[in-house]
């Protein structure tokens, strides 16, 4: 087995459409970033990357390049998918943390869930998408921006 962690976090901007986890939430400010800003499959595939030992997404996805400005984020995952069977390595769990204080993501978190292991042809109850606030404190708290924790168990 080999482990891997991931972390991103993305600031809000307005007059952007915000991703999460594969799943486009209405009513929201955006995340700002070179790419469609899905701070979620940013921290995953950064996990997935780490647990592979293949370096992170920005490594192999550079933000300086015009080929992925507001690509969207299912692309780089399903591309870092298929590097990890190419190495014989498969997915055999996800847990994913998303530290918002607003919006309310709960009514979402099921649609995340069949996006991310359809993405990564995995099981659904191999894959956990949860949310939690930080109940007014930090920079997640004061609303400026999204933070996602992720880690993964790859099987050899
Ligand atoms: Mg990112």
């Amino acid at each position: 087995m080999r482990i891997g962690h991931g972390y991103d976090a993305h600031r809000f901007a307005s007059e952007r459409q915000l991703v999460l986890g594969g799943v486009t939430i209405p009513d929201s400010d955006g995340l700002a970033a070179h790419s469609d800003g899905d701070v979620v499959i940013h921290a995953l595939c950064d996990a997935l990357l780490g647990a592979a030992a293949l370096g992170d997404i920005g490594k192999l996805f550079p933000d300086s390049s015009e080929e992925f400005r507001d690509i969207d984020s299912r692309i780089l995952l399903r591309e870092v998918s298929k590097r990890l069977s190419a190495g014989d390595l498969s997915v055999s769990s996800v847990d994913i943390s998303i530290v918002a204080q607003r919006p309310r993501l709960a009514p979402h978190i099921a649609a995340m869930v069949e996006a991310l292991s359809s993405d990564l042809n995995l099981a659904r109850d191999r894959l956990n998408v949860k949310a939690t606030t930080t109940e007014g404190m930090g920079f997640t708290g004061r609303g400026e921006g999204i933070a996602v924790h992720a880690v993964v168990l790859l099987k050899e």
